[in-house]
């Protein structure tokens, strides 16, 4: 099963890709992580990127495509992918039909999280994560069971993005408004969408995401 979590920043794409990664042993691709990872590698790539994302703008298309094409060839996504933050532009979803058309990979399903857009900013802002295993939590929604200690790995150190800001936040919306949810209605047409409300409590968005997986 290869799916896309699609909504706008904040929507708890990361949140639900991970759930779904430990339950069902799908592989959470998420480009953004890819490129952070990049920019903390300091590769050419990273270089490229940092400036861009520090911003809240949207690295080129070539780079992510070619990111994620390298990716793709990797034995592990052979037991099913969910892409988390691509395609965010209508360029980005052709590329990614000709990638997967290359490869010989199909999608079964495009999740789109319908959330409320003021609930966005205080959800981005409040976020935070496990600076060795990258789990998600929120200063209010998912604190640490214990204080100051990650629940999975028991590391100490958390970090914050840097883009994480209001200001930056209203950029990254007003990008995904423009020229992500034009997106949308591709997939419509091709009857592979199916909505999700965002806005119910992190396990009942998981729910709801594992009764369309499972078929019901
Ligand atoms: P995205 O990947 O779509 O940008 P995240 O998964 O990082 O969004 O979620 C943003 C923040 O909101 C995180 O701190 C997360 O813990 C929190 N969050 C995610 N889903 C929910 C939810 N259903 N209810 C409340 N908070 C949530
Ligand atoms: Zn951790």
């Amino acid at each position: 099963m290869n799916i896309i979590l699609l909504g706008p920043p904040g929507a708890g794409k990361g949140t639900q890709a991970s759930r779904l990664e430990a339950e069902r042993g799908m592989v959470q691709l998420s480009t953004g992580d890819m490129l952070r990872a990049a920019v903390a590698a300091g590769t050419e790539v990273g270089l490229k990127a940092k400036a861009v994302m520090d911003a809240g703008d949207l690295v080129s298309d070539v780079i992510v495509t070619g990111i994620l094409s390298d990716r793709l060839d990797q034995d592990d996504v052979a037991s099913g992918f969910i892409l988390d933050g691509y395609p965010r532009t209508a360029t980005q979803a052709e590329s990614l039909e000709r990638l997967l058309e290359e490869k010989g990979m199909k999608l079964d399903y495009v999740i789109e999280l319908v959330v409320d857009e003021d609930a966005l900013v205080d959800r981005i802002t409040g976020r935070f994560s496990c600076a060795v295993c990258g789990e998600g939590y929120h200063d209010r929604y998912k604190r640490p069971t214990v204080e100051g200690t990650c629940d999975v790995c028991g590391s100490h150190q958390f970090k914050r993005r840097p883009d994480d800001n209001e200001e930056t936040v209203r950029n990254r919306l007003a990008e995904y408004r423009a020229k992500t949810a034009p997106i949308l209605p591709h997939y419509e047409a091709r009857g592979l969408i199916r909505r999700v409300d965002g806005m119910a409590p992190i396990a009942e968005v998981n729910e709801a995401i594992e009764a369309i997986l499972d078929g019901h």
